[in-house]
């Protein structure tokens, strides 16, 4: 049986699924609720009654209209999707499975998860992992797989917990960081978690953070090659916070960079790589395989306490999100935030 939060079925049976509000942008600018039918999905092979979804960064830009995401108009807003398949034209996925979509262009190139319906290409659905909940998938979302593909792609360069030193996480009480900072701690790092706000220094701490930094010492300019502090990074900010990272990161360490919420550019110099042998590893989860993800959600199922994901969601209602856009951009939320669709 798909799993269905409480208080929830009556509310689909009664459902009237010919028309359903969506968050949709028609042109640039911001996004605005519409009610929607059928008849304006687009093509593909299954269709969903969607959920839940979720908050990230790129869901901020796109709902308040200061960044570029949609690429097309009229666009439903929301990288992330979880449901139940409704109905599908596809042999590997039939009615009433547990599906998800992490990225794949939803909200860029194929309308999003700020809908109680949408339709997919089949190969863009996720089966829901065992271990979790749809809406825990949401806790994750885009965000917590991005912070395990970073894991993995500090692990593919050769980080293993044994290694002597500290593993620094940046923007850690946002979406990304959260997640990297309880999958660190619980394979066994020691994780330095840098934050711009003292408010969140317990959370962190209770995340599995060993020690916490302020903001500003990865974020102001220093030499190109800094004293050697760091086994390795996971960067969301970008701009001086990652040059700082890979001048201090020590020889033969690795960071991997994911994320820009204090900038796209990258004031560094060659020498952190001529000289200590450091490595910079790029980090995509939009269009990231089929077979990457899935490891990507094993390992998720397997070293993320679903005690502590809980400890960092809030669930709100769609109707909020216009306002939590807002928020999310300018470094105000906390951990992760999932989308009730129906709300
Ligand atoms: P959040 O807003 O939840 O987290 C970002 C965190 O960065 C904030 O909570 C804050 O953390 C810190 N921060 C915010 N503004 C600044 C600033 N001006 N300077 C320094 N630090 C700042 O966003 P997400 O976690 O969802 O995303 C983080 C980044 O990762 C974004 O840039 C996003 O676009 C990117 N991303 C990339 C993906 C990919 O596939 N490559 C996928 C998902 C996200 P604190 O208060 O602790 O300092």
């Amino acid at each position: 049986m798909p799993e269905v939060a409480p208080g929830r079925q009556t509310e689909l049976d009664t459902a009237d699924v010919s028309s359903f509000p969506a968050l949709i942008v028609r042109e640039p600018g911001a996004a605005s609720l519409e009610q929607l039918s059928d008849d304006d999905l687009p093509e593909g092979d299954v269709t969903i009654d969607v959920q839940w979804s979720t908050l990230n960064y790129k869901d901020g830009l796109s709902v308040t209209g200061k960044g570029k995401i949609a690429r097309s108009f009229p666009m439903v807003c929301g990288a992330d999707l979880a449901g139940v398949v409704a109905s599908s034209n596809s042999a590997d996925w039939k009615p009433g499975d547990e599906v998800l979509v992490n990225g794949w262009g939803l909200s860029e190139t194929h309308p999003g998860g700020y809908t109680q319906r949408q339709r997919v290409k089949a190969s863009m659905l996720t089966r829901k992992p065992e271990g979790f909940t749809l809406q825990q998938t949401m806790a994750v979302g885009t965000a917590g797989l991005t912070s395990m593909l970073c894991v993995l792609a500090l692990e593919d360069a050769g980080l293993t917990p044994d290694i002597d030193g500290e593993v620094v996480v940046t923007g850690a009480a946002g979406g990304v960081g959260s997640v990297a900072v309880a999958v660190l701690a619980k394979l066994g790092y020691s994780v330095v978690a840098s934050t711009g706000r003292t408010s969140e220094h317990d959370y962190l701490t209770s995340l599995g953070a060993s020690r916490i930094i302020e903001r500003d010492e990865l974020a102001t300019a220093g030499r190109p090659l800094d004293k050697e502090k760091w086994a390795a990074g996971v960067d969301t900010v970008g701009s001086q916070t990652l040059a700082t990272l890979l001048a201090q990161t020590r020889y033969g360490g690795s960071v991997a960079a994911c994320g820009l919420a204090g900038g796209n550019d990258l004031p560094t110099t060659v020498l952190p790589f001529i000289l200590r042998g450091v490595s910079l590893l790029g980090v995509d989860s939009v269009m990231c395989p089929a077979p990457r993800r899935d490891e990507a959600w094993r390992r998720l199922a397997a070293d993320l306490s679903t005690d502590l994901l809980d400890t960092m969601t809030t669930v709100e209602p769609m109707t909020k999100v216009p306002e939590l856009a807002e928020a999310i951009l300018a470094g105000q939320t906390r951990g992760r935030v999932v989308i009730d669709t129906s709300a």
